[in-house]
């Protein structure tokens, strides 16, 4: 089986058992990530923090954003330019519109973002040794490979799997952040 077949596999696995998430654990899971997130010192050191408006079944990262804009930092949102994510600043969550994917995405009037340091990265599945599976379309791979940043999945610890096949263009992870714990990939 090629390594895209199980990914696929493994993928729609794990979108299946994300789905099945109640709302409320959901809720739940998501104050205890956003705790567990502040407990990294290389998240609470970053001025520059890139994150996700969050769609379906993935952690519900409002308050994690509220937060960043509470305390003056930059909250960097992307949208899709050319099939590649391009982060911009948003000043509050009203400077938002619905762009590709009907995701949420930062107005044109938004300024592209010149330093980050430190990506929150929606997570599909992903393994202890850093390996992390996305929706399949490379568009945090492709982003990750240009920039030096502390790279944090966001998760439930249903997502975290044994094993992950990767291909050379996939781009490891530095922390995995749950509802029960923080796994630092060495
Ligand atoms: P995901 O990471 O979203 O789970 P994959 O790792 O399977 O998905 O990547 C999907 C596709 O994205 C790859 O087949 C490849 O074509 C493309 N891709 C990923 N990273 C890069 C890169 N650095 N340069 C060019 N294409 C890439
Ligand atoms: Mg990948």
């Amino acid at each position: 089986m090629s390594v895209n077949t199980q990914k696929a596999a493994l993928r729609k696995h794990l979108l299946e058992k994300r789905d099945a998430t109640s709302a409320e654990l959901r809720e739940i899971s998501s104050e205890k990530i956003h705790q567990n997130l502040k407990k990294i010192s290389e998240y609470t050191n970053s001025q520059n923090i890139a994150c996700y408006f969050p769609i379906g079944s993935e952690i519900n990262t409002c308050d994690i954003m509220l937060d960043i804009l509470g305390q003056n930092k930059n909250l960097l949102l992307p949208r899709i330019v050319n099939d590649n994510l391009q982060f911009c600043i948003v000043s509050n969550l009203e400077k938002l519109e619905k762009g590709n994917f009907e995701i949420m995405e930062p107005k044109d009037s938004c300024k592209k973002a010149e330093k980050i340091d430190c990506v929150l990265i929606p997570t599909v599945g992903v393994s202890k040794s850093g390996v992390r599976l996305g929706y399949g379309k490379g568009y945090y791979d492709r982003f990750l490979s240009l920039i030096d940043a502390v790279k944090i999945s966001l998760t439930y610890s249903k997502q975290i799997v044994k094993f992950i096949p990767n291909d050379s263009h996939d781009v490891k992870i530095d922390w995995i952040v749950t509802e029960d714990e923080n796994v630092k990939i060495s």
